[in-house]
């Protein structure tokens, strides 16, 4: 038997749903149907999108609703049209099966004519946007004076977008005894306070935890120039070869020009903004869904809702103004029990916004750098062998064309095969690479250490010559992050992490920076340490401490003169670096996209 059915839910509902593949209700469902269904409560439920809200208050509301009358007894305001829309279309589904329900939906953008016509025809549940709403309110074309029930669907993405007022407007035309139910994904103070004037101690249910967000997601930000922000966010995609994202712009032109800019540069990118025709929205969700995109870039209301699986990076192009939209962006990753990345690529003045957001959240954001161009080179490298190592062979159809492909390869060594093959999307890399120049943005010497969060030290000495920048042969392929190396050097060397400067972890390698006076301790430390049966080596780095001295002269440098070394075990070898100058823009990115999310070694936590 369905498990509907002992929560309280008739059966005619519960085949309906059965047939849209409801098994088993959702934890909120399970918990505020019987609630719900009882009829005399006022209700909050703090829930995120996704997690079955919209069958947790429509299946009530079918249960509670007199269908063999017609006139409006229960009303659902959400924030948009899509919402509105997806929220009719569900109830209609869950209704498919019991006579006479009639839903309406009332949205902006679309024909007024028709929907009134509707609402005359005689409808039971209105689902409707704010202000459309209101319009048709004061048109004096709809009666609530019927009215049991009002939902207020994403209450808090109805008070960013300015409704509060038309919300009152609204609830001043329906009884005083209807009961309020209201959902929101997140709970500030205006939520609150909407709770509080139009509800009588509701039941609250909060489905995970307040406004902390999703804990899977990992929250990054990244300080550029404005007028190398572009570049810096190509870069990071870049570093990102299976990248499946989101990025959020503050305009509708904004989408538009980072769209038609990633298209041009090569990249599977489309814009969803609000000046869309719903046809052509659906089309560009369509192929988002379905991974013929690999980055979306939206405004936040046109991203509402989008309920896609398996997005690995949520992009802040553009800051949001309120903690609640940041919450909202990055929780379109990380969905279903998987992990994601939110990422804010600022300018220095924003800083203090980044530290609103993390007090908002109750959680700490990471300072990340914008990976060199010999680092991006090296990711693409190594995600092309391993695509390389993974490709599923259809022995079948290739084996066809084998003699032929023997025959072209006859004269090379399998060294000289594996080489070209591996070179063939590395190339591109490398030569748009070759002469790119660092994207962090400078800071000035006092703020230096605030980016570098709270390890810096803040004593007489901090941004003065007192630190020596150390090399490492250790790094992100050997699956350290900051964090990791930071226990692994204090451990090692038996100093104190607050000591430790910034950390810079690169591919194989790694700088990181320590007081003067530690050096020798550092070094001593590390004498005849392995890792994993490697040696480990620490070299003073040439041009670490004078970096440090130089002011205001910025963030760091590439390798001028580079290493010369070989990565033992790895084979890997590193010849020069690459100097710093103007970069050719006009080179494209990376096309070439699978679809399918590879663990990228180097961004995986190690234990020790
Ligand atoms: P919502 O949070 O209401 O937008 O629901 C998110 C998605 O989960 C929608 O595609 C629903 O159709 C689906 N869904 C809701 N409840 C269930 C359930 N009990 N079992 C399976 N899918 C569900």
């Amino acid at each position: 038997m369905n498990p509907f059915i002992n929560l309280g839910i008739r059966h005619d509902i519960v085949n309906a749903i059965s047939e849209l593949g409801f098994e088993n209700p959702t934890p909120i469902q399970e918990q505020s149907i019987p609630v719900l269904l009882t009829g005399s409560n006022d209700f909050v439920g703090l829930a995120q999108t996704g997690t079955g809200k919209t069958a947790a208050f429509g299946l009530p509301l079918l249960e509670l609703l007199d269908f063999e009358v017609n006139y409006p007894q229960a009303l659902v305001l959400c924030p948009t049209r899509e919402l509105c829309l997806q929220i009719t279309n569900d109830i209609k589904n869950y209704s498919k099966k019991m006579n006479n329900v009639n839903v309406v939906a009332v949205y902006g953008g679309a024909s007024i004519s028709d929907q009134l016509r509707q609402i005359k025809r005689g409808v039971q549940i209105v689902v409707a946007t704010p202000g459309r709403m209101l319009d048709i309110i004061n048109r004096k074309a709809i009666d609530f004076s019927q009215v049991r029930f009002v939902v207020l669907d994403e209450a808090d993405e109805m008070l960013n977008m300015g409704f509060q007022e038309d919300i009152d407007s609204i609830l001043s035309t329906t009884p005083d005894e209807k009961k309020t139910w209201l959902f929101s994904a997140t709970m500030p103070t205006e939520v609150r306070r909407i709770a509080k004037k139009y509800m009588n101690e509701p039941f609250e249910l909060t489905m995970g935890t307040k406004n902390t967000g999703n804990a899977n997601i990992e929250h990054e930000y990244y300080i550029v120039r404005a007028r190398d922000k572009y570049a810096a966010f190509k870069r990071i995609v870049d570093f990102n070869p299976d990248i499946f994202g989101i990025v959020f712009c503050r305009t509708k032109i904004e989408t538009q020009d980072i769209a038609e800019a990633l298209l041009k540069d090569g990249y599977n990118a489309d814009s969803l903004h609000g000046d869309l025709s719903q046809q052509q929205r659906d089309k560009v969700m369509k192929r988002y869904r379905d991974r013929s995109l690999q980055l979306l870039i939206a405004t936040d209301v046109a991203a509402r809702g989008i309920d896609v699986n398996d997005v690995t990076h949520v992009i802040n192009y553009s800051l949001p103004d309120e903690v609640e939209n940041y919450t909202h962006r990055s929780g379109r990753t990380a969905r279903a029990g998987k992990t994601g990345v939110s990422i804010s690529i600022i300018n220095a003045k924003e800083l203090g916004k980044i530290r609103q957001i993390e007090r908002g959240l109750g959680k700490k954001f990471v300072k990340a750098e914008i990976p060199t161009g010999f680092d991006v080179c090296e990711k693409q490298l190594f995600s092309i062998v391993h695509k390389i190592h993974d490709v599923q062979v259809n022995e079948q159809q290739i084996e066809q064309y084998l003699p032929r492909i023997m025959e072209e390869f006859k004269d090379l060594t399998k060294e000289d095969f594996i080489k070209r093959f591996a070179s063939i999307e590395f190339n591109r890399f490398l030569d748009y690479y070759k002469n790119a120049p660092d994207l962090n943005a400078p800071l000035e010497e006092g703020r230096r250490f605030e980016r570098d969060g709270e390890r810096a030290p803040r004593g007489e000495g901090a941004g003065k010559s007192e630190y020596t920048r150390l090399f490492i042969n250790l790094g992100s392929v050997d699956e350290f992050n900051r964090g990791d190396l930071l226990g692994y050097i204090c451990n090692q060397s038996k100093i104190s992490g607050r000591t430790v400067g910034k950390i810079d972890v690169k591919g194989v390698y790694s700088f990181f920076e320590v007081p003067n006076a530690d050096v020798e301790k550092v070094m001593g430390g590390f004498k005849e340490a392995e890792f994993k049966g490697r040696p480990v080596r620490i070299e003073i780095s040439g041009e670490g401490s004078s970096e440090r001295r130089e002011g205001g002269g910025g963030g760091y440098q590439r390798r001028e003169g580079g290493y010369n070394r070989e990565r033992s075990g790895g084979g890997e070898r590193r010849e020069g670096g690459y100097k710093g100058g103007e970069r050719n823009a006009s080179a494209g990115g990376f096309r070439d996209f699978s679809g399918k999310r590879r663990e990228d070694r180097g961004e995986r936590k190690r234990r020790f």
